[in-house]
């Protein structure tokens, strides 16, 4: 069975096309500037990645190109758009309404609509891709994922926020979390590489990419996490600013005369490491900048792996204990020197890393020396296969 993965922002489309009977991956790339000029990145596994400048005027043309590109005669990996039985779409906000993934009907397309207010950079663009795939592949199952299903099992006393009540039965205001399909994979993938059954462990995941969230997974399930209503609280990030004072905002709206949109920008764009260190939201850059003597870059540094390190220990008592920590997503699988400087803080907790195994990339690898109490894991993410084997999972019972 062949399933294709789509991932919709407002101006691009990631795509991943895997064969499940091995759960390969037969081609992905990047459909960018969409509704710009438009741009293909197509990719196979082991050859050369090939770009062509194409005319994209709005989603439906890029998935078009994407399909041509899958089906072409020279660097296509199907002959037909009939091998693609199922299609999984990564759908950011689920509300509370979805706790798992679900087949995409009419009713789930309303339901992805009525939580946009809650997303609305994201799930509107969710929608538009579906909405491309329809067209374009009509009968073809539609499977959508989402970020928040995860950590729809947090207790209330993690997801509601000390606000006037009012407003959660309003509006729905609480903690939803995201990254949900990373933390659960990087958990599973854990308690395997421990040789244990995930029931009785206590895992904490440091999903330190762009965005950056962390997870309390207690016996496989989300029982905490630092990303809330929005993708902005929590961790300091590449550009976001995560946990601040509330009234920040309101005084600097003040001081700066800013409508509501430049305080999000604000928040969103142009905080984060970004922000403090005024280089960039890279942190190989940063790596750079620091050691050159920039000491902005250095603080930069310093205050995110002081915040990782701080939510390591407030979900480390909030489980009452921890037994194992995995880092992963960019930062999290690449950066030897933030998991040094995280880990740097955790000795209290049993965590005791070996420089040389820290210094090591790409596989997924207990990082902890041989008497270490609390392990220290590094595991490479993989949300697209999450997607897809669940588009396997909900799609596939239609396709016989
Ligand atoms: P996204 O949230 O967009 O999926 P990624 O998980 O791909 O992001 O993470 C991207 C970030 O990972 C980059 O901005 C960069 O800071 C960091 N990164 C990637 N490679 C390295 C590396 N070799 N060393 C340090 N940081 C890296």
């Amino acid at each position: 069975m062949k399933v294709l993965v789509i991932n919709c922002g407002s101006s691009s489309l990631k795509y991943q096309l895997l064969n499940m009977e091995d759960e390969s991956v037969l081609a992905k790339g990047l459909a960018e500037r969409i509704g710009i000029d438009g741009k293909l990145i197509h990719e196979r596994p082991g050859q050369e990645k090939l770009t062509f400048d194409l005319d994209m005027p709005c989603h439906g043309a890029a998935i078009s190109w994407v399909m041509d590109a899958l089906m072409h005669s020279d660097h296509g990996v199907i002959r037909d758009k009939s091998e693609i039985e199922a299609i999984g779409h990564r759908i950011v906000h689920g509300g509370e309404t979805f706790t798992k993934s679900a087949l995409i009907t009419p009713e789930v397309e309303k339901a992805i609509e009525d939580v946009s207010e809650l997303a609305p950079l994201h799930n509107p663009a969710n929608l538009t891709g579906i909405r491309a795939c329809a067209q374009n592949m009509p009968g073809v199952p539609q499977v959508a994922v989402f970020d928040t299903a995860f950590h729809q099992t947090m207790p209330e006393k993690a997801y509601l926020y000390a606000l006037d009540y009012a407003l959660y039965e309003k509006y729905k205001i609480r903690r939803y979390g995201f990254h949900g399909t990373s933390h659960m994979y990087v958990s599973q993938q854990a308690a395997e590489l421990l040789g244990r059954p995930i029931g009785e462990l206590r895992i904490i995941t440091c999903h330190l990419g762009n965005g950056a969230s962390v997870c309390a997974v207690d016996g496989g399930k989300s029982v905490d996490t630092s990303m809330g209503l929005t993708p902005l609280e929590g961790l300091t990030m590449g550009t976001r600013c995560g946990d601040i004072d509330p009234a920040v905002v309101t005084f600097v709206m003040d001081k700066e005369k800013l409508t509501t949109q430049q305080a999000n920008d604000l928040m969103n764009k142009k905080s984060g490491v970004l922000g403090i260190s005024g280089v960039s939201s890279d942190f190989r850059d940063l790596g750079t900048a620091a050691k050159e003597g920039n000491a902005r870059a250095q603080a930069a540094l310093d205050i995110y792996a002081y915040n990782v390190a701080g939510y390591i220990g407030r979900y480390a008592a909030n489980m009452k204990g921890v037994d194992a920590i995995v880092f992963t997503a960019g930062v999290g699988e690449n950066d030897i020197s933030v998991r040094e400087n995280v880990c740097a803080y955790l000795g209290f907790l049993g965590v005791d890393i070996d420089p040389d195994l820290n210094a090591k990339r790409g596989t997924a690898l207990d990082v902890s020396k041989k008497d270490a109490r609390t392990r220290v894991l590094v595991i490479p993410t993989n949300e697209e296969l999450v997607i897809a084997r669940d588009t396997k999972e909900i799609g596939g019972l239609l396709c016989w």
